[in-house]
């Protein structure tokens, strides 16, 4: 028996130092190797100096219903306990019930619990999202916030706001700009727990059900970068078609000058939508939709736009009617009418659109063979506003000069016992357009889809096409801007 063991012992003995030979070996060959892997994963750190932020995106309202199902499995904490363990596909149901009580004994009223899947993949209400879920529980409804990391935010986001068939560039144009919304955006939801939420009033983030081949190259290809202007992440408006050249910011809302967002030509655009528009309004429906607004009147005699500038943004909608001269807002009319801009002339609806809208009638196609050379070409380019237009006059159709200070009213006056309000101011009058009776209704000849302010989607999308850079799209819509790259 003693022989025995002592067998085993020696047995064990020498296995011990045969294992510690070996380790040693194996230590000479690898420790270089390990030692070479942690400086390299050391440089990496210092490159990579912080955790790439946590955006908490609100996901919808409150919900009076939700299943949460975890593909791959999870678990369900309370502050840092897990409460509950669930298998893959394991589903997760929670409901208001009429009386404000829940239905089934998951979750109390007053409790948040964060809802964990396996591989950061959790389904709620059908729609699979990234990171985790937090959920706040009350009597009127569940409050759902996604903590996700910001680039995994952004591969949800993008898709909704260009085309995923866009060029690869210009989709990284339009992710900058995400990323710089996002990040400049944190606790914009501060009461609800959360930073943006899900829908338009932020930007449109619909998790991995929007998520694209095209689209994810592109956030991976701008990780980390943002536009910064004066140390700060910018405001960074945009819109689908400018229809020749952006808005001054301070122009379409009101408020300070920003530096970034100044007018720019945009000749890109022509095969945008709505880069040229017209819309008719009879009397009777612009009386009822005026109705709406507390502005009433039987006979309109005439009308006319007060305006910076030529085919500009309409400040106001100024009607001549029987009880009186009514302004109306170029935002009101918008509104109302359902335009796609606030940037339209008036014209008789006899007259032709290309008779008084077509002083330039398509963008300039600028043959391009680098895109460096554009830049320049764009700088030195003037303005491609009209400097002059075809007018229908008593003796027919004259051309008018651009007067001084820019393209200001049209009148569309009806009759000549109609005293036109603004007469004083009228650059350019059409008196082939005179009526004897009330106007039958107002025919709007526009350009531009959207405020008009920042970058022109189309315009972007077009610059793509010809190969310029995303950083050369971003330069020629927002002027002055650094690009920062956040180290994480
Ligand atoms: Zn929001
Ligand atoms: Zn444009």
């Amino acid at each position: 028996m003693n022989l025995r063991r002592e067998k085993i012992i020696e047995t064990a003995g020498r296995s011990s130092r045969f294992r510690l030979l070996l380790l040693l070996a194996l230590c000479l060959v690898f420790l270089p190797i390990v030692a070479e892997a942690r400086t390299r994963n050391d440089r990496d750190q210092s490159r990579r100096a912080s955790a790439e932020p946590i955006l908490r995106v609100k996901l919808g309202g409150l919900h009076k219903k939700l299943t949460v199902r975890f593909p791959e499995g999870g678990q369900v904490l309370k502050g840092s306990r897990r409460i509950k363990t669930l298998r893959r596909n394991e589903k997760f149901d929670w409901a208001v019930s009429a009386n404000g009580k829940k239905k089934r004994r998951v979750a109390h009223n007053g409790e948040t619990l964060l809802l964990q899947g396996a591989k950061a993949i959790v389904e709620l209400n059908g729609k699979l999202y990234r990171g985790v879920l937090q959920i706040s529980f009350s009597a009127n409804g569940a409050l759902i916030v996604n903590h996700v990391g910001i680039e995994d935010y952004l591969r949800g986001v993008v898709g909704s706001e260009i085309g995923s068939r866009s060029p690869a560039e210009s989709i990284k144009a339009q992710t900058v700009i995400a990323r710089t919304y996002a990040y400049a955006s944190r606790g914009k939801h501060k009461a609800e727990g959360a930073d943006v939420c899900d829908s338009t009033h932020c930007q449109v983030y619909s998790g991995v059900s929007a998520e694209r081949d095209t689209i994810d190259p592109a956030v991976a290809g701008t990780r980390g970068i943002v536009m910064i202007s004066d140390g700060e992440p910018i405001a960074t408006l945009y819109h689908a078609t400018c229809g020749g050249m952006t808005s001054d910011n301070d122009k379409v809302y009101g408020g300070a000058p920003r530096g970034y967002l100044r007018r720019v030509q945009c000749p890109f655009c022509g095969a945008g939508i709505n880069y040229r528009w017209s819309r008719s309004i009879g009397i009777e429906k612009l009386k009822s939709a005026l109705r709406q607004e507390k502005i009433s009147f039987n006979r309109l005699w005439g009308v006319s736009i007060e305006s910076p500038g030529h085919l500009d943004r309409v400040t106001n909608l100024v009607l001549n009617t029987d009880r009186g001269v009514v302004k109306v807002k170029g935002t009101t009319i918008r509104r109302l009418f359902d335009l796609p801009s606030t940037t339209f002339v008036l014209a008789d609806r006899k007259l032709p659109a290309k008779t008084v809208v077509a002083a330039r009638p398509a963008a300039p196609v600028i043959p391009v063979t680098r895109p460096a050379r554009l830049v320049s070409e764009l700088q030195t380019r003037n303005e491609h506003l009209p400097q002059q237009m075809l007018v229908m006059t008593a003796a027919g159709l004259k051309r008018a000069q651009k007067p001084e200070g820019g393209w200001r009213v049209m009148t569309l006056a009806a009759s000549p016992e109609a005293p036109f309000p603004d007469e004083g101011n009228s650059a350019v009058q059409l008196p082939a357009m005179q009526r004897r009776g009330p106007l039958g209704g107002i025919e709007l000849f526009g350009r531009g889809y959207g405020h008009q302010v920042g970058l022109c989607q189309s315009g972007a999308i077009e610059l793509g096409k010809r190969e310029w850079s995303y950083r050369q799209i971003l330069a020629h819509y927002y002027s002055n801007v650094a690009l920062r790259s956040l180290d994480y």
